[in-house]
């Protein structure tokens, strides 16, 4: 087992609060990636040892580590929240990988902590293992992700509408800092706890920043470019997060907090399928500019590290945030050049003109998203199209290495977990580029009618 520090209660602890998990009377792994434990530097026999699920748990932090509850602020739909934090999570604390990168190990589910206000700290079994399925395919179609070590059944039950069996995800990520975090430390009006902050974020994330002659406003840069890229590619792949709260994003440019999240079905930018998103602020398509109003937040709770003068230090953080917009439509054309198959030195221009024509085809005939990209020459009707499309030399065979077959779609997600069944499906999008026979239900589109009334529901 890899030794564990506990870095961030040692620089932040302001911003740390020592805890640790619940006892659950009879806590047993249900699921645990075993190639992920093995890149991590775990044993993954000893993590469904008793000793090992007390860990996963919380209950038994490794030796010499505190295990502690995270502070963050966070603007959730729009509202600011100064006090949320992990409410019922633990950063059990940092170890170094096998490749030599630190990285978090985090639980959820773990029990009430002292942030937990009206919520009882604990988690379901579903959404855990939704997580689990939804970041484990995030990975394997290349996009930046939290990672998902394992789920712990508790033998404790859960009440929501109904009672539900218990568990604790134990995740992975490069770390756990947040937007939310930033507006956290700037709130309490110290400046060298937001400082502190900043410095512990450029060391472990954004170590290229310590060089520049500015390095706050570099980070603050990095983290726009991080993000412009990440959300990018949850547009290009048809991924909806759900709940794109300040909470909710980090400073590394990792996805996080699989909540209600799903993948497009049909193409239409308009999709939304939280329960609890009846505005439809974190629709789909809203999903860049959410992005970028968030990326604002973080620049307010920096300005201090910016400049002393504070009209000189927003018209930086304009400058800076003004990079979004850029940067995201350089990685969306990127990206749909790879995904129509063209020739690199393509023209930006031309990329974007013959794919936006290609999305607005694809809403006007109610097209699935992903098998559309994989079979583009013969899924469209569009002779024009197709015409304007081969002039621009795609190299047909790059189709099928470049956009994925099998996603986890969510009516197969929800029969997943519904039926408790998740090997074949987790099959599936472990490889999802290769065709491979006995897969072919993971590929289809949802039966007819299925998105119309589909909805995700929060895990909280
Ligand atoms: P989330 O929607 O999971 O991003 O959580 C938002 C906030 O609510 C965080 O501060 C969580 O720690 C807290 N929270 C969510 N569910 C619970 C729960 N069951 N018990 C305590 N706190 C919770
Ligand atoms: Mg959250």
């Amino acid at each position: 087992m890899p030794s564990f520090d506990s870095r961030f209660a040692r620089e932040l602890p302001e911003m740390a609060i020592p805890w640790k998990g619940a006892d659950f009377p009879d806590p047993a792994v249900l699921v645990l990636d075993d190639a992920l434990a093995a890149e991590l530097g775990f044993d993954a026999e000893w993590l469904r040892s008793a000793d090992g699920v007390r860990m996963l748990t919380g209950s038994e932090p490794p030796s010499g580590t505190t295990a502690v509850a995270q502070a963050y602020a966070g603007h959730q739909f729009g509202g600011y929240s100064p006090r949320l934090g992990d409410g019922r999570a633990l950063l059990v604390g940092e170890f170094t990988d096998t490749s030599g990168n630190l990285r978090d190990l985090h639980l959820k589910g773990s029990g009430k902590t002292p942030f937990a206000r009206a919520g009882d700290g604990l988690a379901a079994v579903g959404p855990m293992l939704r997580e689990y399925v939804v970041s484990r395919a995030m990975h394997a179609l290349g996009i930046p992700t939290t990672r998902s070590l394992a789920v712990v059944t508790t033998g404790r039950m859960v009440r929501r509408e109904e009672n539900l069996p218990g568990a604790v995800l134990a995740r992975v990520a490069a770390s756990h800092l947040r937007v939310g975090s930033f507006q956290y430390a700037r709130a309490t009006g110290d400046r060298d706890l937001l400082k502190r902050l900043a410095d512990h974020a450029i060391a472990r994330h954004h170590p290229a920043a310590a060089e520049s002659d500015r390095p706050y406003r570099r980070l603050f840069e990095m983290v726009v470019a991080a993000q412009a890229e990440l959300v990018a590619k949850w547009m290009l792949v048809g991924f909806i997060h759900g709940v794109m709260n300040t909470d909710n994003m980090t400073i590394s440019g990792e996805t996080i907090d699989y909540g209600p999240c799903a993948f497009l079905d049909v193409f239409e930018p308009s999709t939304v399928y939280s329960s609890i998103d009846s505005g439809g602020r974190y629709a789909y398509g809203n999903q860049p500019p959410v992005a970028h109003w968030n990326l604002a937040r973080l620049a307010e709770a920096m300005l201090p590290l910016f400049d002393d003068d504070e009209e000189k230090a927003v018209e930086q953080a304009t400058e800076s945030l003004n990079l979004f917009g850029p940067a995201y439509d350089e990685a969306w054309t990127e990206g749909m050049r790879l995904k129509l198959g063209l020739p690199a030195g393509t023209d930006n221009g031309n990329i974007r003109k013959i794919a936006e024509r290609l999305l607005i085809h694809m809403r006007d005939r109610r097209l699935d998203y992903t098998s559309t990209f994989r079979d583009l020459p013969h899924r469209i009707d569009d002779e024009d199209w197709l015409d304007d499309w081969r002039a621009l030399d795609p190299d047909i065979e790059s189709l099928k290495r470049i956009n994925p077959m099998y996603i986890p779609r969510n009516h197969l997600v929800e029969e997943a977990l519904e039926t408790g069944d998740i090997d074949q499906l987790i099959t599936a999008i472990d490889d999802p580029f290769t065709e491979r026979p006995g897969l072919e239900r993971f590929a289809e589109p949802a039966p007819e009618g299925f998105g119309a009334c589909y909805q995700t529901f929060c895990g909280t």
